[in-house]
């Protein structure tokens, strides 16, 4: 299964600091397939990021997201800059085959080298998000790609984490999916940088657009720490309205993050995010490897009612402990 790669993943490291695309799709691929080989890479890799403007994007399945990124990709190589997108493919009863559509809408873009558009399926109930995700971005910021997109759906805590992944936030709400500002459910509306309004061609779009704004204007804030105020964008990926407001104001959200030096906040609360995670995930691993022989036995003892499921939770994590100090004592 853990068949050698030909080339060491650290060899791609110089091809993607170069921009070459296929260097750049390797390595993500060798990231995805989650390989202990690749992380001397991606240490390597990390040591050249900090130059990308990354801005999440979510907002609920529908509401416009896909066709707004392709726009806004168009919008920012107007302006001279590469662009990067990482979406996450929900492989979740959410997805509804949307993804193929995705790609077909920015397959235009394709063909232009300064794009780099990745999809990546999330995995599993427990990850949650793909892990790749947030590689894949370090990866794209290597490479020179000036703006990285993350594409997630809004729908649970796991996209709320990947877009705190991102130096600015877009939120986007759409008309006629429902009574509510739909992001609300999934409490993502508080973490909007900019919201946007989409589909601003559909006449309901207005109502959205007060909705949301009387939103704001009830409980959630305003204004930023720094001075940044939220604004709300109309945008139509049919007319083209609003997709050059729209990158004005990511641009001007990482702007006057530099200069209120909220910035620096910001770049710490990315680091703590990507810090807990990883830790987590880790955990989570070594869990996954050291559970196992051990877990029949408790749960065997538990039918007996010799140990209640807590009891018996705590005894696997100090059996798993113990197994693992043990290897700690080892001689190296
Ligand atoms: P996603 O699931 O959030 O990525 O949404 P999509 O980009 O796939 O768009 C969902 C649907 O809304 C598609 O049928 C689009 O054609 C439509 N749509 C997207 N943007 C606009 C827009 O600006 N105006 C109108 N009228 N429809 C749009």
């Amino acid at each position: 299964m853990t068949a050698v790669p030909p080339l060491p993943s650290l060899a791609l490291v110089e091809g993607v600091r170069a921009g070459k695309v296929a260097a750049i799709a390797r390595l993500i691929s060798r990231v995805e397939a989650n390989s202990d080989e690749v992380e001397e890479a991606l240490a390597e890799i990390h040591r050249h990021t900090g130059k990308a403007h990354i801005v999440g994007i979510t907002g609920v399945p529908g509401s416009g997201k896909s066709t707004l990124i392709a726009q806004l990709c168009r919008a920012v190589r107007e302006t001279g800059r590469k662009v990067g997108v990482v979406a996450i493919d929900p492989t979740s009863p959410f997805s509804g085959g949307a993804i193929l559509g995705d790609r077909i809408r920015m397959s235009d873009l394709n063909a232009d080298p300064d794009v780099f558009i990745r999809s990546m399926a999330t995995r599993g109930a427990l990850g949650g998000l793909s892990r790749a995700t947030v590689p894949a971005v370090d990866v794209l910021d290597a490479a020179g790609y000036e703006v990285v997109i993350i594409e997630t759906v809004g729908v649970g805590q796991d996209e709320v984490d990947v877009v705190r992944a991102a130096h600015t936030t877009v939120v986007v709400s759409a008309p006629g999916l429902g009574d509510d500002i739909q992001a609300i459910k999934a409490g993502v509306l508080e973490i909007a940088d900019i919201h946007v309004v989409s589909k601003c061609d559909r006449p309901d779009a207005n109502r959205t657009v007060t909705e949301l704004k009387s939103m704001l204007g009830l409980g959630l804030k305003l204004e930023q720490g720094g001075g940044w105020r939220i604004p709300v964008i109309p945008t139509s990926s049919v007319s083209g309205e609003g997709i050059d407001e729209l990158l004005s104001a990511i641009d001007g959200h990482l702007q006057s993050m530099k200069e209120s030096g909220e910035l620096a906040e910001r770049l710490l609360a990315m680091a703590e995010m990507r810090l807990l995670k990883s830790a987590e995930g880790m955990l989570r691993d070594r869990f996954e490897a050291e559970r196992k022989g051990k877990v029949r036995s408790i749960a065997e003892r538990i039918i007996r009612f010799e140990l209640s499921p807590r009891a018996g939770a705590r005894l696997l994590l100090d059996e798993i402990q113990g197994e693992i100090n043990g290897q700690g004592n080892e001689p190296a």
